[in-house]
């Protein structure tokens, strides 16, 4: 197993799109993998080819891109009645998880994702979990990732790493972390291509970039670009 390359969890939005800066500024190959399972804003995968192209044409980061992978998960459509799939309205639920939550869906993805690494060869996945702009998602918390990293581990009989840049910080530090790794061509990039907004909406552009402003996906990417902008001046 290659401890130099690198499978990161990509799904065209913010969160993932730094998560990749992150990994090609340390491994000497990265691939990557994304998941289409009937999600609403499937508008998200459209933008991954557009985001992996210029990305590809910053400084030497050509050379070490890899293959990509969109793996059709559609199994996960039968499991889950939840805002992202069907024309529902996105609320949180008594449980104070948002109606958005797909049941332990970071756990099925880095299981496959674990199994599509092996194949090629690589010890390490990235994955743009983050416990601190906790939105009710139990399978973000780092406790969840790490204890499933043993059990892959153990399961495939060799070690294997999930790695979450994003894990401890919020999401102006998320922004900070893009300038810091890309400068203003990381973040023209993110503003301009990676897709957060829960609605789908591509026509209304903010600062922050294209959404439709008012789900809570819009509201915390808005909120931590002004936190950002906040801590620069
Ligand atoms: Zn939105």
């Amino acid at each position: 197993m290659s401890e130099t390359s690198a499978l990161v969890l990509f799904s065209g939005g913010q969160d993932s799109t730094v998560c990749l800066a992150w990994a090609l500024a340390r491994y000497e190959r990265v691939e990557t993998i994304g998941f289409r399972y009937g999600q609403r804003h499937s508008v998200e995968l459209a933008q991954r080819d557009i985001i992996r192209d210029k990305l590809a044409r910053l400084g030497d980061v050509g050379k070490r891109l890899g293959p990509d992978t969109l793996l059709d998960l559609p199994a996960l459509q039968s499991i889950s009645d939840t805002a992202l799939t069907r024309e529902t309205e996105i609320t949180f639920a008594a449980t104070g998880l948002p109606t958005t939550f797909v049941p332990g869906r970071n756990l099925l993805f880095l299981t496959y994702a674990a199994a599509l690494a092996y194949r090629r060869g690589i010890a390490t996945l990235v994955g743009g979990m983050c416990e601190t702009d906790f939105s009710g998602y139990p399978d973000c918390r780092n406790e969840t990732i790490q204890t499933l990293a043993q059990a892959i581990s153990l399961g495939l009989a060799t070690p294997v790493v999930i790695e979450t840049p994003l894990m401890f910080i919020d999401k102006a530090g998320t922004w900070a972390m893009a300038s810091e790794l890309g400068g203003d061509d990381l973040i023209r990039i993110i503003v301009e291509d990676t897709h957060t907004c829960y609605m789908g909406d591509r026509i209304h552009r903010h600062d922050w970039g294209y959404g439709c402003g008012a789900c809570p996906a819009c509201e915390l990417r808005a909120k931590g670009w002004s936190e950002w902008q906040a801590q620069k001046t």
